[in-house]
């Protein structure tokens, strides 16, 4: 029983960032005594690229306007992609030049810092390379691949001239409906922050000023993921010690990678809204956490805060709040309310320049450091491995390695290439339900349009096999019946049904639905499949886990895809043939009802209460995923033995290791994913079934055994107690790996 606890304020001792002055601090000052108010506030403004284009004429910048937003309002910072959306590397250098030249009109002529949603790739440049989005990439389970992958995100970036990524999301999201779970890492702690961290150091490298690396913005600080109804921008209630536990956390691991930027969350928490929180973005982000970098709002939230959250009675109000609660940066983004207000506040002695110098530092010294100073823009031409062949090949490992084996009945995968297919299913032949949103455009509906050149699902089924095997019929969209007839009609001359079913291209608000079963058009297809007698492999291209419950039974394989990207059908078409052995790992729990949405670190009770009203077994267990958190096949086996651990008992000092060996028992060469759980056996807050709190993914040889050893410490075992301070209690714990178990004592 754990008895006495001891506490240990992780967040509030450490400052995690440098305090001491260095060069560019230096720089910084003597930058700041020469700037007048006007253009100190105008650094903290940040407008949109499309309020600055010619009326009726996309995509070509206004002189006047431009003038206008730099010369008299001074702005520090302009986002996003001009219509019609994906300029070519060498548009967007033209448009920073625009800029720049407008930039070295002013007196003290500092660089604009153009920010963009690079979020899986340049994904708002033509031609780019497109990687899985985040929640594929949690999939991969692999750090280091996710590093390199992101690395080559900033590379395409500066490419196009742009310094600024408004990426990794860190958000943990609580309720699977929600339309933007795809762009986090999944439910897990643990593994988001280890991802987090993975794309903070690709983005920035150890010198954001090499031109080769952009600054990264984490967002959205905090507990944007948790609305309670899964629809976007709608209010969370998070206690505190929640928040602690379970949210904060990633934050803190990638503000010591060292992020040089936040964003905030448009949603309320507990009916504050975050950007008028002092308590959560000065006293917890700056204060406690030590964060130096930029913090800038979400898109037009401090007008909402007196437009929809109704916390602000005029803009005036608006903007005073949310810039003493902290704001470094308004995403205004399309008119100057925020300078206007910004202004008369400071003049009027309500906002003190203190706070005011305090923003444009963070903001002058992100500048210095990505050298913006020296190379304000840069040259497209330098950058050579645009797009390269090698970066799509490293964009289809990262697929490939994503992919998520759910279902292999009789082991029916891989199959044989000189069988005849149908492809069919609404997301078939389309590059939109691999790519998701924030692909060349913010809902990504024009993927076709711009990945011509890239294979959709049948396409790589026709290069693989050849056009006169695969047959295809779409069978239904998203939304609607097509062909379910002629699709079945097909099913019966061939010898298996390749089903793609998913979702539509979608982010933020558009995103929301009603319900989480897939669409019915779509279940009607897999069910009318399912009787044609033919094996059925179901391909799920989707950003959240949309139940299938009804239909799942009758599939003879199931593969999660994700949204994997521009490369993503060659990867799913090279596992069904077995020339990838699929090693993805879901990153959450794939609900099996619309009611039983409860992670993989449930709490005990949370298995309570199985019900018989119902014959069906699957139905009458409370805690009963589809599939659980951390799970996903092979095609070939990994035998666990020999769990150890260096002692039995730990102290604050020590450190546990934990070894296990694993072998590879199949025939064919495959990656596992080796996962360590941790359960406090009993403690004073109900603890977790399990934890997560270390992962490795291996590659083994037929018939080779590797060795993998863990260390845990304290650290590891702590939880935010009722107090909301981090404790760790003594008494049991349960280490767990695959199905083996040890116990040791924590003293
Ligand atoms: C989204 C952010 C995004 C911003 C800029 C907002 O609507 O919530 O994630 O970075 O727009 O495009």
């Amino acid at each position: 029983l754990a008895i006495c606890s001891i506490l240990f304020l992780s967040f509030s001792s450490q400052k995690t960032q440098k305090t001491v002055a260095d060069p560019i601090d230096e720089k910084v000052k003597e930058l700041l005594s020469k700037m007048t108010l006007e253009e100190k506030i105008g650094q903290m403004t940040q407008i949109t690229i499309t309020a600055l284009e010619e009326k009726g004429n996309p995509g070509v910048l206004d002189k006047n306007k431009l003038k206008e937003a730099i010369q008299k309002y001074k702005i520090g910072s302009i986002l996003n992609v001009p219509n019609p959306g994906a300029p070519t590397t060498q548009r967007w250098n033209e448009i920073l030049n625009e800029i720049l030249e407008q930039t070295n009109q002013t007196s003290n002529k500092i660089p604009i810092i153009y920010g963009i949603d690079a979020i899986h790739g340049a994904n708002y440049t033509a031609g780019s390379t497109l990687f899985p989005q985040q929640i594929g990439m949690a999939a991969t389970w692999d750090t280091e691949l996710v590093e390199e992958c992101t690395a080559i995100s900033a590379y395409e970036t500066r490419a196009s001239s742009i310094p600024w990524v408004f990426s990794p999301d860190l958000d943990l999201p609580r309720n699977p409906n929600w339309s933007r779970f795809w762009e986090s890492f999944g439910e897990d702690t643990y593994l988001s922050s280890q991802m987090g961290v993975a794309m903070v150091k690709g983005f920035q490298g150890d010198n954001v000023g090499n031109n080769d690396r952009v600054a990264a913005c984490i967002k959205h600080f905090i507990g944007y993921g948790s609305t309670t109804t899964g629809k976007d921008r709608t209010p969370s209630i998070i206690p505190e010690r929640i928040l602690r536990q379970y949210d904060l956390p990633i934050y803190k691991k990638s503000i010591e990678a060292g992020a040089k930027s936040i964003m905030i969350s448009s949603g309320e928490i507990n009916g504050v809204p975050v950007h008028a929180s002092k308590k959560l973005i000065t006293d917890v982000l700056k204060k406690e956490l030590g964060f130096t970098g930029i913090v800038v709002t979400d898109w037009q939230d401090i007008i909402y805060l007196h437009t929809r959250h109704k916390v602000a009675a005029t803009m005036r109000e608006a903007v005073k709040k949310s810039v003493l609660a902290g704001i470094d940066m308004s995403m205004v983004p399309d008119n100057y309310t925020f300078y206007e207000e910004l202004l008369a506040l400071v003049k009027d002695g309500e906002v003190p320049m203190s706070r005011i110098d305090d923003a444009v530092s963070r903001i002058l010294k992100v500048k210095f450091e990505l050298d913006l100073f020296i190379t304000p823009v840069t040259d497209p031409k330098k950058y050579p491995d645009f797009a390269s062949e090698s970066s799509a090949e490293l964009a289809y490992k990262a697929a490939s390695e994503s992919i998520t084996l759910l279902k292999n009945e009789n082991s029916i995968l891989p199959i044989s290439k000189n069988k005849k297919i149908l492809v069919t299913g609404a997301t078939a032949n389309s590059m939109k339900y691999l790519n998701g949103g924030w692909s060349y455009t913010w809902q990504g509906e024009n993927s076709d349009k711009y990945a011509q050149e890239k294979f959709t699902i049948l396409e790589a089924f026709q290069n693989k096999i050849g056009k006169q095997n695969v047959s295809f019929a779409e069978g239904v969209s998203i939304e609607k019946e097509i062909d379910i007839e002629k699709a079945v009609k097909l099913a019966s001359t061939v010898d298996y049904i390749i089903l793609c079913l998913g979702e539509h291209n979608y982010t933020e608000t558009p995103g929301d639905i009603n319900e989480l079963k897939i669409t019915a058009p779509q279940v009607k297809l897999a069910k009318a499949l399912s009787k044609v007698n033919k094996p059925v492999i179901l391909i799920l291209n989707e950003g959240r886990p949309r139940l299938i419950n009804d239909f799942e039974k009758d599939m003879h394989a199931v593969l999660q895809s994700y949204l994997p990207g521009n490369e993503g059908a060659r990867a799913i078409v090279d596992v069904v043939y077995g020339d990838v052995n699929p090693s993805g790992k879901l990153p959450y729990n794939y609900p099996r009802f619309s009611n039983s949405l409860q992670k993989y670190n449930r709490k005990y009770t949370e298995s309570l209460g199985d019900s018989e009203q119902n014959d069906d077994a699957e139905y009458q267990k409370s805690y009963n995923p589809q599939y659980e958190f951390g799970f996903g096949l092979s095609y070939t086996a990994f035998e666990y033995k020999n769990l150890s651990i260096n002692k039995e008992k730990i102290s604050k000092s020590d450190e546990l290791v934990i070894s296990v060996d694993v072998k590879n028992v199949g025939d064919l060469k495959g990656k596992e994913v080796v996962q360590l759980y941790i359960t406090d056996v009993y403690a004073s807050i109900t603890p977790e079934v399990k934890s997560l709190k270390r992962f490795t993914k291996i590659e083994l040889s037929p018939g080779e055994t590797k060795t993998v050893k863990f260390t845990i410490t304290k650290d590891d075992l702590g939880f935010v107690n009722e107090d909301n301070n981090w404790v760790v209690e003594e008494g049991d714990f349960e280490i767990m790996i695959n199905n083996f178990k040890k116990k040791f004592a924590f003293e």
